[in-house]
């Protein structure tokens, strides 16, 4: 399986997005794996910063649980 990465698009699509560079499906986020072609992205900047904030979260819900 072949690797890809996110190609970060700021305003070509009304909003800012990424684009797989592999199969170029967009995207709102930068998803571990692609949702299309399901290669896995090698954007290590941008899967930390993902992970870091959904880490965040779960631990705000479980606080409330
Ligand atoms: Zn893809």
């Amino acid at each position: 399986m072949k690797t890809a990465h996110w190609i970060r698009k700021t305003h070509l699509f009304g909003a800012d997005g990424y684009v797989c560079s592999a199969c170029g499906a967009k995207a709102e986020r930068p998803h571990r794996f692609c949702p299309v072609c399901g290669a896995p992205m090698s954007g290590s900047r941008y899967r930390a910063s993902w992970v870091d904030e959904a880490e965040g979260l779960s631990a705000l819900l479980d606080d409330d649980w």
